[in-house]
């Protein structure tokens, strides 16, 4: 069997996603390979596809214990026999795995890094022919990264042990130089094939939304996008998530919750029933997604601001995976940043540490007081160059509304730092130019500086605005210090000598236009509603009757396929992606039937995917 016909029989796909016919070729060739591609990007594929077509087992190390059950369930949906081995399995039950992988009944072996160098795991890769080591998440064993795990130090001397050393894979979403370069040297990759995929994610619809209230703005999102599909709403607190899910379950929405301060077996059953779609919605602090990877969640709101781009972004990317249009949506309020900056006070981190997190921090915050494209902004945290200056796909670049010249109220400003010697932070600056009586204001002289309540009838709010939109175009510096300070950047000096002027949006709330209809769909057919219902309703059945995740079944993007392309015999059925030959035979007869009443109902004609 060559690459494409497994790619067709087990898969169901007729080509393959951007890098990972490299990879899969690097590796049936025997080279090591490292896979650097960002969130449903298709990582599992690159080490699941050569597995079945070596001789010998795959073994795939992950860190993520609780998804390995999910992946060996869905690698059973499509015809190929796996196994896992970690510590939530009783003694006996290892064994009794150990005994069957030894027999050969497996081809992947899914283990957490902590059961590599075991006794009775190191005897078994010596009996066995271990053909390729994948190492997923391989950033894990970095210091430098987000995630470090120490049981990853392990890997290299599990590898060295194995007698005939086999390919070794590394995958990860991580694009920090320092990062990669670590992952290299330290599993001792032997002059590995490399394919990096670039960080954007065109699917995603991404924008910043300023609210003064949070709930009630989520609450019209719900009742306007997405009422039937999975979502996200991150907090950054235990206490918000309880407030929030309570609030929008009195509100009719089917809520749950999940944080680190509830009992392991509650949070356990809140996950399963939203990965089962039980429910539609989970309220979390950032304790939830790493070990989630399904792929329909169609939105993420950010309730309040996460500490950093990278947190954000792998926040956000749980968005979408499955490559239909997703919203990733950011709700701002500066009080926010006052909360994340607390928390790095209180941290008991070194002091360069702490300035690289306030850093880290700004960079957020510009990105919430942009004007500019957003997903370009993302895209150079990550060190890539944007094609455009505009992708048409964010907040920012559909929003229309009209630009006002703020040149006088940027001077205002600008003066007042400079009256006030940058000595003083945000806070100050606004009480300074509003002209208020606070008690530091008089104490500190401030009162009689020139620029004192020259911005008197602007709210503190818009003053705010005013204050950080500067900051992200570069007109003001903030001091990354606990207590930060505002200072005149060298290009402020044209604004205030009159040689540029400012312009900002002319409201300054962002709603979202429309629901994401300008969102781009990976895979983009226009299909029929009511039959995609139907279909819906059928794979959710099934899946409830198997007790496995729906997208276990099919993918939304194969059901779409299905009810624009009315597929009605099994050749028809076998050329829609996502059906292979494991899924057609377990699920082909059921959904053929839907289809043909529908289509027969309704006088449709089986269209053919291939001839468009
Ligand atoms: P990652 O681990 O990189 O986040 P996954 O392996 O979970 O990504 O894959 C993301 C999604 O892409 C999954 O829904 C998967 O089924 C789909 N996918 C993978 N390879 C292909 C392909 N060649 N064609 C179409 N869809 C694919």
């Amino acid at each position: 069997m060559d690459i494409y016909q497994a790619l067709q029989t087990y898969f169901g796909y007729d080509e393959f996603k951007a890098g990972q016919k490299k990879i899969v070729e690097g590796a049936l060739g025997g080279k090591d390979v490292l896979g650097i591609m960002p969130t449903g990007g298709g990582k599992s594929l690159c080490y699941q596809l050569p597995a079945i077509l070596m001789d010998g087992i795959t073994l795939v190390i992950s860190p993520l214990i609780s998804l390995m059950k999910d992946q060996v369930d869905s690698l059973e949906e499509i015809g190929i026999p796996g196994t896992f081995i970690n510590s939530t399995l009783e003694d006996n039950d290892i064994n009794y795995r150990l005994q069957e992988i030894r027999q050969g009944n497996y081809k992947i072996v899914y283990v957490a890094p902590e059961r590599l160098n075991t006794y009775a795991f190191t005897r078994l890769v010596k009996d066995i022919k271990i053909s390729m080591v994948a190492i997923d998440e391989a950033h894990c064993i970095s210091q430098w990264g987000h995630d470090f795990r120490p049981s990853y130090a392990e890997i290299p001397k599990f590898i060295l042990n194995i007698p005939r050393r086999p390919v070794v894979a590394a995958y990860t979403a991580t694009a920090t130089r320092l990062v990669v370069d670590e992952i290299k040297d330290l599993l001792g990759l032997r002059d590995p094939l490399e394919s990096i995929i670039g960080f954007d994610r065109p699917n995603l619809f991404y924008q910043v939304v300023k609210v003064s209230n949070k709930l009630s703005y989520v609450n019209d999102y719900l009742k306007n996008n997405f009422q039937e599909d999975s979502g996200i709403i991150y907090c950054a607190t235990r206490k918000t998530v309880e407030a929030v899910t309570e609030k929008l379950n009195l509100l009719g929405y089917s809520v749950v919750s999940y944080h680190g301060g509830m009992d392991s077996e509650s949070r356990q059953k809140n996950q399963d029933d939203f990965i089962l779609n039980k429910v539609k919605i989970i309220v979390a602090t950032n304790a939830f997604g790493m070990g989630i990877d399904k792929p329909d969640v169609r939105f993420v709101i950010h309730y309040n601001m996460p500490q950093n781009m990278e947190a954000y972004y792998q926040e956000a990317g749980r968005a979408g995976r499955d490559g239909e249009p997703s919203d990733c949506t950011l709700l701002y309020s500066p009080s926010d940043i006052v909360k994340q900056k607390l928390l790095i006070q209180n941290s008991t981190f070194s002091e360069k540490r702490e300035n690289i997190l306030y850093e880290n921090l700004q960079y957020l915050v510009d990105y919430c007081n942009t004007n500019d494209c957003l997903r370009s902004m993302i895209l150079e945290y990550f060190g890539e160059d944007s094609l455009e200056a505009k992708c048409h796909n964010c907040g920012n670049c559909v929003d229309n509304s009209e630009m006002v010249d703020i040149t006088l109220e940027a001077q205002k400003i600008l003066s007042c730092i400079y009256r006030v010697k940058e000595r003083f932070g945000v806070s100050i600056i606004i009480n300074v130019l509003r002209g208020s009586k606070n008690k530091r204001i008089l104490e500190f002289g401030l009162n009689s500086v020139s620029t004192y309540g020259i911005m008197k009838e602007y709210s503190e709010g818009t003053v705010r605005e005013i204050i950080m939109t500067l900051i992200s175009m570069g007109y003001i510096l903030v001091t990354a210090d606990k207590f930060p300070v505002l200072r005149l950047s060298a290009r402020s000096r044209d604004v205030l000598n009159g040689n540029e002027r400012v312009y900002h949006k002319k409201h300054l709330l962002q709603v979202k236009p429309s629901s994401s209809k300008s969102a781009k769909a990976a895979h983009d057919v226009d299909f029929d509603e009511e039959l995609f219902l139907e279909l819906r309703d059928l794979r959710y059945t099934l899946s409830q009757e198997k007790g496995i995740a729906p997208f276990m079944v099919f993918h939304d993007s194969t059901l779409k396929e299905m009810a624009a392309y009315f597929p009605q015999s099994k050749e028809a059925m076998l050329a829609i992606k996502g059906v292979g030959e494991k899924k057609y035979e377990s699920y082909g007869q059921s959904f053929l039937e839907i289809i043909r009443n529908y289509a027969q109902k309704n006088e449709k004609k089986e269209r053919r995917p291939f001839y468009g």
